[in-house]
């Protein structure tokens, strides 16, 4: 191998030559939990050829960055899933947040329990075809067409040279660089089955999503977070490297919902939460007022131990209060709670506060 067929990259710290042209893939390709890698500071896809110099390292499936990746390539398929499902649904975005992801959908209908559960068996077929994601840097003019027939996607391109401010998600499809496709191509035939506007970066293939994935829910969503665009109907999953993590996180999110205050307070007696009184109005009843009442007096001794004074006004001032309240340094916002409190102050304040006298 000659010098001129070489360059150097720094590969976790250390300085590695390598053939002009090696792609991430083939660098790390003893390490299978390598999933993307960083170059110079970047996530880039594995199948991306590496620069002179540059500075590497393997982004493994179970780090932050890679969960990230791994969840937002799991919205990819979600997302081929449901136009395979529902053929006339249009793409909205489809980003990775905490703990999974969601896509967006212009569909005539919303996602009912039983499609999520249809949607997953078409996602396990789909990552069983370990479909490769292959990354296609296109012209504004090659991305129109390819995305003719999505609408939402032909809006982002025209917010693409302002993508940071355009929308909740836009950065994920558009922003600075070069536009890019990424396809899914089926292995047996070598053919495109399905593609998105997209930035990426995403696994090397659907196989790495295993079955360890999973649709939680779904909501309607305004376009790009905005009330005044269209209502489409979001799709939440979740993602995991394994069939336990997935599992564990399932545990974590059942336990919550065991001790979910709403559901205990009816459970135990403790209040409820009238229609009539509106959403969010919890209504004590006798159990819950006892630990109501004991957790008031333990605040209350505190304060007093503290040094503070109690001060009472009335519950429902006029609109005013929020004005008057804001010459009460320290005052809670909510001023017709009865149990707000300041530190420095001994004036008349439009809520019933405990108050510290400054001497
Ligand atoms: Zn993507």
């Amino acid at each position: 191998m000659s010098d001129a067929q070489q360059i150097t990259l720094i590969v976790d710290g250390e300085e590695t030559k390598v053939t002009t042209g090696t792609t991430g893939a083939e660098l790390f390709f003893e390490r299978r939990d390598v999933v993307v890698a960083r170059v110079n500071g970047e996530l880039k896809d594995l199948d991306q050829e590496l620069p002179e110099g540059a500075e590497i390292e393997g982004v493994t499936i179970d780090s932050p960055d890679g969960l990230d990746v791994l969840r937002h390539s799991t919205a990819h398929v979600m997302a081929q899933a449901v136009q395979q499902l529902r053929p006339d649904a249009k793409l909205g975005i489809g980003p990775y947040i905490t703990d999974g992801f969601y896509f967006d959908f212009d569909v005539a209908e919303p996602f009912t329990p039983e499609d999520l559960k249809t949607l997953e068996k078409m996602m396990l077929k789909i990552v069983n075809q370990n479909q490769k994601f292959v990354r296609r840097v296109v012209s504004e003019d090659e991305a129109r067409e390819a995305m003719k027939n999505e609408p939402y996607k032909l809006e982002l391109l025209g917010k693409k040279n302002n993508a940071a401010e355009a929308g909740e998600g836009v950065n994920v499809e558009v922003g600075a660089g070069d536009i890019t496709i990424y396809n899914n191509v089926e292995r047996k035939e070598g053919t495109t089955v399905w593609c998105d506007l997209c930035r990426g970066p995403h696994l090397p293939n659907t196989k790495l999503i295993s079955n360890a994935f999973a649709l939680t829910r779904s909501s309607s969503a305004y376009w790009l977070g905005n009330q005044k665009n269209q209502q489409l109907q979001r799709i939440y999953g979740t993602a995991w490297p394994t069939k336990d993590a997935l599992k564990a996180y399932q545990e974590r999110i059942a336990e919550a919902e065991r001790r979910d205050h709403r559901k205990l307070g009816v459970e135990l007696d403790l209040f409820s939460f009238p229609d009539e009184l509106g959403s969010g109005l919890p209504v004590f009843h006798p159990k819950g007022g006892i630990i109501r009442k004991e957790m008031e007096d333990y605040s209350r001794q505190r304060h007093v131990d503290a040094g503070y004074e109690f001060v009472y006004t009335p519950t429902s001032p006029r609109d005013t209060c929020t004005k008057s309240q804001a010459t009460w340094t320290g005052t809670r916002k909510a001023c017709s709670r009865p149990c707000t409190w300041t530190r420095n102050s001994t004036r008349t304040a439009p809520c019933e506060s405990p108050a510290r006298t400054t001497t």
